[in-house]
């Protein structure tokens, strides 16, 4: 007989651990996916699929995510999180997944009301209605606790050996993983950046400016972040920092030439003023008492005095 197959969405946190091994111990066939996006690293979920043994992939998320955040119709959560849209965009393409590669259907580790405003029951509900996968999403560890779906009918799984999960209390899930002997628990935080409440504010000022993009949302993780003519300027902290900015090879990146000092990079507008006040706030950062030359990666030189602490506090957008 062919196994059922199930497909889960796996941030690589307990819950989802737990649900796919709930559907293993059914004789279920379980694969998980990763969604991947500048806000999210999908680390976690390979290393928690490899504790499982289970098969595993990263499916690109960026411009899904986005998008929706310009205007998530379910609105954001506490910072710049539209977590309710965010979920259902995921449910939408894993079932998109599915049904090309023949799974029976899909499933998360969300637990009713484990999070105040993104899992309760009416949020559970929401999602499921909008993501248009009534007919095939099943929440194993609460699944007790909700209505029967299509696969508990069918008889695809056997609703009475899943959960009733509900709340925030963890006591249970950690007897559980103690049970199966997991080698590795994760902790508890869900790893997403939207959620931080300074790197939120630094996106809202790159949205402000009209800059949102997947590769500006990634290169806002790295440096003091300044606000300058619809641009962002970005100065590494540190040489560790330089190093990752000059890796990433987005933007327009600065040098200073003729003293020690940060890597610089902007994003967005580029224009002589912009790039030159760049050079004036890294130029704060070093210790030259004549104004300093910075050479660009386009070959272009800009050269400014150092910015005054005060005013370059005002550009600053701290994390
Ligand atoms: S925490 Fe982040 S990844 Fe998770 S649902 Fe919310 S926005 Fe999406």
């Amino acid at each position: 007989m062919t196994p059922v197959r199930a497909l889960g969405a796996f941030s690589g946190g307990l819950d989802g651990m737990l649900a796919s091994r709930v559907l293993m111990d059914q004789g279920i066939y379980v694969e998980a996916v990763t969604f991947d996006s500048p806000f999210f690293d999908v680390q976690a979920g390979k290393t928690a699929a490899a504790v499982l043994g289970i098969p595993w992939r990263a499916v690109d998320f960026t411009s899904d995510i986005v998008a929706l955040l310009f205007d998530p119709p379910s609105g954001f959560g506490k910072n710049m999180n539209p977590c309710i849209d965010c979920h259902a965009t995921m449910f939408k393409r894993l079932k998109e997944i599915a049904l090309k590669e023949k799974f029976d259907f899909i499933f998360s580790g969300e637990v009713v009301g484990q999070r105040p405003m993104s899992q309760n029951r009416g949020s559970l509900n929401r999602v499921k209605n909008i993501s248009f996968t009534s007919d095939i999403l099943l929440r194993p560890l609460s699944a007790r606790i909700l209505d029967p779906t299509p696969m508990e009918e069918a008889g695809l799984v056997d609703r009475d050996r899943l959960l009733d999960l509900n709340g925030r209390g963890r006591t249970r899930q950690l007897e559980m993983a103690g049970a199966y002997g997991f080698s590795h628990i994760p902790s508890p935080g869900g790893g997403c950046l939207l959620t931080d409440p300074g790197y939120a504010n630094r996106l809202r000022t790159l949205k402000e400016a009209d800059l949102l993009s997947g590769d500006n949302a990634r290169m806002i993780k790295f440096g003091r972040m300044f606000i300058l003519d619809r641009a962002v300027g970005l100065v590494g902290r540190s040489s560790e920092e330089n190093d990752k900015m000059l890796e990433a090879d987005f933007g327009i990146q600065l040098d200073i030439q003729n003293v020690p000092g940060p890597l610089g990079i902007l994003l967005g507008e580029k224009t002589g003023k912009n790039l030159t006040l760049l050079t004036a706030i890294m130029a704060s950062y070093t210790r030259a008492q004549e104004p300093v030359t910075a050479l660009s990666n386009q070959n272009e030189t800009f050269t400014a005095e150092r910015i005054d602490p005060a005013e370059r506090e005002k550009y600053n957008i701290r994390l």
